[in-house]
């Protein structure tokens, strides 16, 4: 691998060289620009293994640079150490709100720059592809599972994903089909998530499901979906199947998805069946609480996520079927299998023939019949096969 390549960004023309410089000695590749919209086409264009950041820019600030790296799926992963002659608290928390790993002061110490660089590098990005000794990869015995993984995802000829809740509790979202969730407290699942239940009682549905759409709206994708993008992006994943109704897959990057639950993007009438987009009114339901209803007909909207005892989309079941048939590797991410129709695919894969490779906290019921199992956490796991894969694609 080569020298570690690492933008600097300060509209300060004097200190940005100035940088650029002393980690030029240091052996580092370092490219320099002096706007935020710089920054962004830069990093676009050329994905840095780290990025410097100045705060008080002129247009657009180093939050706001922050921010947008954080959204781009190119850039997601990008440490950023925010380099400023800001050095209150709350400049500090404002920068890790907006995605920032490490801050530095100005004036520039060469010493505590070279050592927040060479740290930040050690420990990686913001998720996908951390360095070995900061890894999964660090314990040996999980080591060599990874490796076995990560030889059968090489050779596969068509590998897909299949992920469920526990891909997205790492992003703080729980798993609203567990009874541990805390979600089904005080109330009967069959009753208020059904679609009996919720052509019913409405009101108790959209009261149920509100808390639940204010951590997806706020959620962020992790790097196991980051990780999972990325094994798309490398040609090695040809399609991802999930359980989950939050979207992260999709906002992490990932282009080939199946949504068999559905999900949150679209609300259809129950009178008249029109479908509106949600964005424009999710907000206000999150703030009110106010029930959406059709602007043609006044009939309720019910969001396009399948309820307890509704039938599963037909296109997006009818690819993952197909996706299964034909795939030669199944990678299951966060699932534990325990809902079906999502449960039976694994078991279509091995009906023809393909491996499967588990990675879950819970055992699963195709445990026995897996080539590989790994019992540990998504988001820890998942980076550090992308790691090792990519490590030979170099
Ligand atoms: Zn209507």
């Amino acid at each position: 691998m080569g020298a570690y390549h690492i933008l600097v960004v300060d509209d300060d023309r004097g200190a940005a060289r100035l940088i650029g410089m002393l980690l030029e000695r240091q052996g580092y590749r370092v490219s320099v620009v002096y706007s935020g919209g710089a920054a962004l086409d830069a990093a676009q264009a050329d994905p840095p293994d780290l990025i410097i950041l100045d705060v008080m820019m002129p247009h657009m600030d180093g939050y706001a640079v922050a921010r947008q790296l954080r959204a781009l799926p190119t850039t997601a992963h990008i440490p950023i150490i925010m380099f400023t002659a800001k050095g209150l608290a709350d400049d500090k928390a404002e920068g890790f709100e907006a995605g920032v790993d490490d801050y530095l002061t100005k004036p520039v110490r060469p010493a505590e720059l070279a050592a927040r660089v060479k740290a930040a590098l050690a420990r990686g990005t913001s998720g996908v592809s951390p360095a070995p000794e900061d890894c999964a990869l660090a314990d040996a015995p999980l080591r060599s599972l990874i490796e076995q993984a990560a030889d059968l995802l090489r050779s596969a000829r068509y590998a897909v994903a299949l992920t469920g809740a526990g891909i997205s509790t790492p992003s703080g979202i729980p798993d609203f089909r567990s009874p541990r969730s805390g979600l089904w407290e005080q109330v009967d699942p069959l009753e208020v998530a059904s679609i009996y239940g919720f052509r019913r009682n409405p009101e108790r549905f959209f009261a149920w499901i509100r808390p639940l759409a204010r951590l997806i709206a706020e959620a962020e994708p992790n790097a196991a979906h980051l990780a999972l993008a990325q094994l798309e992006q490398m040609g090695i994943l040809k399609a991802l199947i999930t359980q989950n109704i939050d979207t992260l897959h999709l906002r992490a990057g990932s282009q080939v998805v199946y949504e068999i639950h559905g999900d949150m993007r679209e609300a259809t009438c129950v009178e008249c069946f029109r479908t509106y987009p949600t964005a424009p009114f999710l907000e206000h339901f999150i703030a009110t609480g106010q029930v959406p209803r059709c602007q043609h007909c006044g009939g309720v909207l019910k969001p396009n996520v399948i309820l307890f005892g509704e039938a599963l989309p037909v296109e997006a079941m009818q690819a993952a079927q197909r996706a299964a048939r034909e795939c030669d590797v199944m990678l299951v991410a966060g699932s534990s299998l325990a809902v079906a129709p999502a449960s039976d695919l694994p078991l279509v894969a091995l009906a023809h023939g393909a491996h499967l490779i588990i990675i879950n906290y819970e055992p699963t019921f195709v445990d026995d019949e897996a080539a590989v199992v790994i019992h540990d956490d998504v988001a820890h796991v998942l980076p550090c096969l992308v790691r090792l894969l990519e490590d030979e694609q170099r």
